[in-house]
């Protein structure tokens, strides 16, 4: 979790909270992955470029949990090996900050860091410059079949979310530690319109979400969603129960079938019917990235008229059906 870069003087770095307080219309975010191991950062820069273009207030870099492997030596026995195949978050939003100009917002993970690698990487995102984290649990490893913590570490995102919170009043894990310096991070937690997968019931997932905003978190991200409806549903449901922080939709585009399966099966998160039905009828990828541009563009069209804080856009996969949506919806 360690990031050296020697950053140049970036010219003025906000928290995602002050870029909405202070947005007169709908923000625009995008959400990236670190390049695998053994590629370079060039590949990411690459499928930045084209999106930069539209200004993002913030950009999200996601985390990866290392996963335990088995592999088998010469003698037939088996050995445990330790990958992460997705490394450099913290270093990464760096080095887009410098690079763009831009706000970062690593998002950070209770699985697999106990306390004292948490307390490291925030100290070393606040040397950076980031004052930005999404707070969140991390599924289960690969090879587990329920989320289990670090010996040592944090449980749920609030566990994790009230270390930030400490961090930020000054509170080290070395309690005797005088004078301690506060960082000044501005805490996002993810939220579920379709409920977590793992929650009995929306109700119960809807209390614990208002227990991260009561510990401190100033606004949720979505999972993604296809159908705005259950977006407006999940945001009404969180302003009766009194959650009263920004809500920003997570959005993702289709462009192949058999994402018909995968994300149902991945994300827990239903497809509306017409759009089911019309990836169905076509014939090549291209007719899906088609319909899943304009499906899309129509979603981000509904949020804006709506007056949704930022648009927020996962742009894994296919980066220019993104910068079509956002050409069309800028009339560009
Ligand atoms: C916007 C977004 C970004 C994401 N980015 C990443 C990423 O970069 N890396 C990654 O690994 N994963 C990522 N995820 C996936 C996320 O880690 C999983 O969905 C994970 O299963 C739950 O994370 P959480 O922060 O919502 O967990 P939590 O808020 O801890 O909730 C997990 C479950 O526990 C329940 N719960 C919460 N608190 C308690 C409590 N005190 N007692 C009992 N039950 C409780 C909740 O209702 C829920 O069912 C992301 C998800 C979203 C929506």
């Amino acid at each position: 979790m360690i990031a050296c870069l020697s950053l140049q003087i970036i010219n003025k770095l906000m928290k995602v909270i002050d870029h909405i307080n202070q947005a007169k219309d709908t923000l625009i975010s995008f959400e990236v992955l670190p390049p695998l191991k053994g590629k370079g950062i060039g590949a990411l820069y690459k499928h930045l470029d084209p999106l930069m273009e539209f200004k993002p207030s913030f950009i999200n870099v996601t985390y990866h949990r290392s996963e335990h492997v088995f592999k088998k030596n010469a003698d037939g026995s088996f050995q445990k090996v330790v990958i992460r195949k997705r490394p450099g978050t913290e270093s990464i939003c760096a080095a887009i900050m410098n690079k763009y100009n831009v706000d970062t917002v690593p998002h950070l993970i209770c699985g697999g860091f106990d306390v004292n690698d948490t307390e490291d990487a925030l100290i070393n995102l606040h040397y950076l410059g980031i004052d930005n984290v999404l707070v969140l649990r991390g599924d289960a490893a690969i090879n587990e079949a329920t989320f289990e913590p670090e010996p040592g570490g944090h449980k749920y995102a609030i566990d994790l979310l009230r270390q930030v919170v400490n961090l930020n009043s000054g509170v080290y894990l070395q309690d005797e530690l005088k004078d301690s310096h506060k960082t000044k991070f501005c805490i996002g937690v993810a939220g579920y319109p379709e409920k977590h997968f793992e929650s009995p019931n929306m109700q119960t997932d809807l209390r614990f979400l208002k227990a991260k905003i009561d510990g401190g978190a100033e606004y949720i991200v979505t999972q993604m969603f296809f159908d705005n409806a259950k977006y407006y549903a999940f945001v009404d449901a969180c302003r009766e129960i009194g959650i009263t922080v920004p809500i920003i939709p997570g959005l993702k585009p289709i462009y192949t079938k058999k994402q018909l399966t995968v994300l149902p099966k991945t994300f827990y998160i239903d497809l509306p019917d017409d759009l089911s039905n019309e990836v169905l009828k076509c014939k090549t990828d291209l007719d899906v990235e088609q319909v899943g541009t304009e499906w899309l563009l129509e979603q981000s069209k509904d949020l804006m008229k709506n007056g949704v804080p930022v648009l927020h856009y996962y742009t894994l996969g296919r980066p220019y059906m993104i910068v079509d949506v956002m050409k069309s919806l800028y009339g560009l």
